[in-house]
């Protein structure tokens, strides 16, 4: 839809959705299925490039709840992040939110905090992954869909050893994975030929393919009832006796009953127009979509020590991974591409060089602990749902079935306690 063709938005929704990534559409699926009326607005064309949810490796599933602040992280390796070639590269800069971020990130690379974000991100994985089952059971959702398992593979022996070590916690953490004998990688993936140390397996490694899910996912809401109001972007907000009373936005004012906040790595500055601060920095990353090498992997792939993702799309494959502590400007470091891209054959020495159909970047919203940011903050009726950082497609289905609990007041399924806004012991301010 263009944005001429926007049709006219109800002024008075129940709740208004502001960003229409996977995150804000998931709220809006919950809250609609709970006979709310609602309105999603997004600043620019659902599934367009400007979203991190449109060019990501779209990996759902129980694998992959680690968070990204992990032991280790504040040793030798933190002063390695500098290093603008590093897997996760920090740009230094002097910048009060962003030394505030890794003051939180730091104390978050303990044992027992990393634990503690793990055991929130595997159940709400997990209940991602029934939901959108759910989802495809009765659409062409399903089109977008797989769940051939993952294969995690490991280039050096230290790597395959310490993910060997933790194959029981995982499994004990109801988590299927197991380690891969010989022979075993190549009768799953005959056509490609890796140069590894080993490999695990998880079977309940999944995929959707993005933008297409994110497309159908909005044809589903506008059937469901759900307004979509594309091209139009919420620019402050009127707060009366403690609550939103009004939404100014580029096509009118808006004056919901109660405000979900969305709005990916733009969430704080949206929070701000409502007095609220998050923590929330744009951790960047690239992926590449080339035609589908005569070798390519027929299921997704994790190259773990380089944080780099393979996903089969048909006829491409995308490769995506890298991250990039570096402010919000989303441009692209051909060094940067070019690395991940070189990464990919250290690992699959084979894989022959195709067209390249498309080169992204996107900025993952992500809190210091790695763990989202879902409930209350500020006004009375404003929730936040932001901060899903590296895995928000594989973590949104549960995060909007919370915001849709919070909201009615019900016994939500996912607990509230270690997602809620406050922990970070963020303050409110006055909105200017
Ligand atoms: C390279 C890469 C690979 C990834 N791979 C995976 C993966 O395999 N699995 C996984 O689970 N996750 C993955 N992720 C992470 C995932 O993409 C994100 O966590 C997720 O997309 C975040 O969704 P979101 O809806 O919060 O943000 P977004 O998708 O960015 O949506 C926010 C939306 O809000 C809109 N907006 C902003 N400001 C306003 C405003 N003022 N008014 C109206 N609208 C506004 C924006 O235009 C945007 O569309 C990956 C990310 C990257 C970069």
């Amino acid at each position: 839809m263009s944005e001429e063709q926007t049709p006219p938005v109800r002024d008075d929704p129940d709740v208004v959705v502001v960003g229409g990534g996977v995150a804000g559409l998931f709220c809006a699926y919950h809250l609609r299925r709970a006979g709310a009326a609602v309105t999603v607005l997004e600043r620019g064309a659902l599934g367009g490039q400007q979203s991190c949810s449109s060019g990501n490796t779209g990996f759902v599933g129980t694998h992959g709840a680690a968070p990204l602040a992990e032991p280790g992280m504040r040793s030798w390796r933190s002063l390695a992040m500098l290093h603008p070639d590093a897997p996760f590269h920090v740009r230094p800069r002097a910048d009060r939110e962003l030394l505030r971020w890794l003051g939180h990130f730091g104390r978050a690379c303990t044992p027992s905090a990393a634990a503690a974000g793990f055991r929130i991100l595997a159940a709400m994985k997990r209940r991602s992954l029934e939901i959108l089952l759910e989802l495809c059971e009765s659409d062409r959702i399903a089109d977008t869909f797989a769940m051939p398992g993952i294969v995690l593979t490991y280039r050096s022996a230290q790597g395959f050893s310490a993910a060997r070590a933790a194959v029981a916690r995982t499994v004990a953490n109801g988590i299927p994975l197991r380690v891969l004998e010989p022979g075993e990688l190549d009768e799953l993936e005959p056509k490609t030929r890796f140069t590894v140390r080993g490999a695990l397996y998880n079977p309940e490694g999944a995929y959707l393919r993005v933008p297409e899910f994110v497309l159908e996912f909005a044809r589903l809401l506008r059937a469901l009832g759900v307004e979509i109001r594309e091209y139009s972007e919420l620019t402050g907000c009127t707060i009366t006796a403690g609550k939103i009373s009004r939404l100014s936005t580029t096509h009118g004012d808006l004056r919901p009953g109660a405000v979900v906040l969305t709005a990916g790595a733009w969430s704080t500055e949206c929070a701000r127009m409502a007095g609220v601060e998050l923590p929330l920095q744009p951790i960047k990353g690239y992926s590449v979509t080339v035609d589908m090498p005569p070798s390519g992997p027929s299921r997704p792939v994790l190259l773990s020590e380089a944080r780099v993702a393979l996903v089969p799309l048909g006829d491409r494959l995308r490769i995506g991974g890298t991250l990039e502590l570096t402010g919000m400007r989303n441009t692209i470091s051909d060094r940067r591409v070019a690395r991940m891209v070189r990464t990919v054959r250290d690992y699959l020495p084979d894989l022959e060089q195709t067209h390249t159909h498309e080169t992204w970047s996107g900025l993952r919203p992500s809190t210091p602990d790695g763990v989202p940011v879902i409930g209350r903050a500020g006004p009375g009726n404003l929730i936040i749902a932001a901060g899903y950082g590296h895995i928000g497609m594989g973590l949104a289905p549960a995060g909007g079935e919370l915001v849709g609990h919070l909201l009615a007041g019900e016994t939500p399924v996912t607990d509230p306690v270690p997602v809620r806004p406050s922990r970070f012991g963020g303050r409110d301010r006055r909105p200017t």
